[in-house]
């Protein structure tokens, strides 16, 4: 049939996940066709630009070596950036008051909200996320909320007020009555022991990256949109059967490994109720949002990282970042944090109260605003680990219960949260191709 194309490996989606499953893949000698319904590859990891401007799928940190990270560098994808300003950062307060944020020695020394036994109490607090956990204890964590977590950790206001606010910046939920604490252990963890990046270029470095090393070894990309699927029987066949995807032109793709790289909703609603967990894990599952203004600035004076305490506000000037601003400009992230859906504590979209605290971190800055774009409810993980579902264990596992058809993105599997999770399950599913499936690699779920 002239609209069918028949191939080793299909992947749905483009984004990260998708893009480090289809290199890995090809790399293995598989023939691979991702198939993207946006006209460019990248999902929410591309950069876009605006004016001279380009902007993240607002603000974008690179966990350093976390499984997206140590994946990148053995696919040889750059990685090369620059770390958050954080001298001389801010905190902000609901009350429009601002003062240092205590994350450094001198912000210690500066914050007048810190005195020298919240210090003190800080740094054990922090020895202590950085312990290596005990496996008992990992799973623990995966049923208690993050609150009691930081109630542990920490028991005078100052200290607990300062963890939540980089819990808060580390997981972009502000909902720590039901995220699970074996992210926030994983995350804060995370950020102190390596730190993060800003990718020079943003993060679609990383997307043009991989796509070069996926054409390179054969793979392809073609823009389309997944419609429908069929599944092949795999009773009575000694190999796994062949599955078949439709796109929303009427083309046809065969393959004996399909990989659903999109959101639960999407993978449950193509899978049509082959998967039953899949379809109860989708249908309870709460994204995790995130109300991001993008600025292009003149000038960079008075641009600090400032971080809300008892207002879940975040900005970020991404200084010494190459390729992202013309010269004597700075490009800029702020969000308002909405939490999971349906838990925000914010009235409305978080518009008002977004712009007023922009305002009140870094005055007479929208006089130099030059560029400007609004995400009112950027997706930024697909389903909040919750204690009461397992946490990161209790997420779908890679191999789905149809033999060939598997999962990947930020919401699979038992390893890593954001995109460290879409990198550490695309990877596993590619091992569990390269084994030939045979009931399949099992992530943990
Ligand atoms: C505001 C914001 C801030 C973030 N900050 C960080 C951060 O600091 N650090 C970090 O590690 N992560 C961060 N993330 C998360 C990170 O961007 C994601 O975890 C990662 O990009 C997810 O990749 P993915 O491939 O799993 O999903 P996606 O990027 O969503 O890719 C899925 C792709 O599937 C495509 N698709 C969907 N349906 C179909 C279909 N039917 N047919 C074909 N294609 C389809 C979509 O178009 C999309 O391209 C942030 C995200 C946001 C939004």
């Amino acid at each position: 049939m002239a609209d069918e194309h028949e191939t080793d490996v299909v992947v749905v989606g483009g984004g990260l996940a998708g893009l480090l499953v289809a290199e890995a893949t090809a790399r293995a000698g598989r023939r691979v066709v991702v198939l993207e319904r946006s006209h460019a590859p990248g999902g929410r990891a591309r950069t876009q630009p605006r004016g001279q401007h380009a902007f993240n799928f607002g603000p974008h940190a690179l966990y350093l070596e976390g499984p997206l990270h140590r994946a990148l560098r053995h696919a040889r994808v750059p990685t090369e950036g620059a770390p958050p300003p954080l001298r001389g950062a801010a905190a902000l307060f609901a009350d429009g008051r601002v003062d240092a944020l205590p994350v450094h020695f001198g912000g210690v020394l500066r914050a007048a909200w810190f005195g020298a036994r919240d210090a003190a109490e800080l740094v054990s607090a922090l020895r202590s996320v950085q312990r290596r956990l005990t496996a008992p204890r990992a799973s623990q964590l995966s049923t208690l909320p993050a609150a009691a977590w930081l109630d542990d950790l920490a028991t005078r206001a100052p200290v607990r007020a300062l963890l939540a606010t980089l819990l808060r910046l580390a997981t972009y939920g502000g909902d720590v009555q039901q995220l699970s604490a074996d992210v926030a252990q994983l995350q804060l963890a995370a950020s102190l022991r390596h730190g993060v990046r800003y990718v020079h270029g943003g993060w679609q470095t990383l997307v043009d990256g991989l796509l070069a090393q996926l054409t390179r070894r054969g793979g392809q990309l073609a823009h389309a949109r997944a419609h429908a699927l069929e599944l092949g029987d795999s009773a009575g066949v000694a190999r796994r059967p062949w599955h078949r995807v439709i796109d929303a032109e009427g083309r046809r793709y065969l393959a004996r490994d399909l990989v659903l790289a999109c959101s639960p909703g999407v993978a449950a609603t193509l899978l049509a109720g082959a998967d039953p967990g899949l379809a109860a894990f989708a249908a309870r599952a709460r994204p995790v949002v995130m109300r991001c203004v993008d600025l292009g600035v003149r000038g960079s004076e008075g641009l600090r990282f400032t971080l809300g305490v008892d207002v879940p506000f975040y900005l970020s000037p991404q200084r010494d970042v190459q390729g992202v601003a013309p010269d004597g400009h700075t490009t800029v992230h702020a969000g308002y944090y909405l939490g999971a859906d349906g838990s925000s504590p914010l009235p409305g979209s978080g518009g008002e109260q977004l712009d007023a605290a922009i305002a009140a971190a870094s005055p007479g800055l929208e006089e130099r605003v030059v560029e400007r774009r609004v995400l009112p409810r950027a997706v930024v993980h697909n389903a909040l680990p919750t204690w009461s579902t397992g946490g990161l264990r209790g997420r779908p596992a890679c191999a789905s219960s149809v033999p060939g058809v598997w999962f990947a993105g930020d919401w699979v599997g038992p390893t890593g949260y954001l995109a460290d999770a879409a990198a550490a399950s695309a990877l596993d599913v590619a091992s569990g191709i390269a084994r030939d499936g045979e009931g399949g690699l099992r992530c943990a779920s």
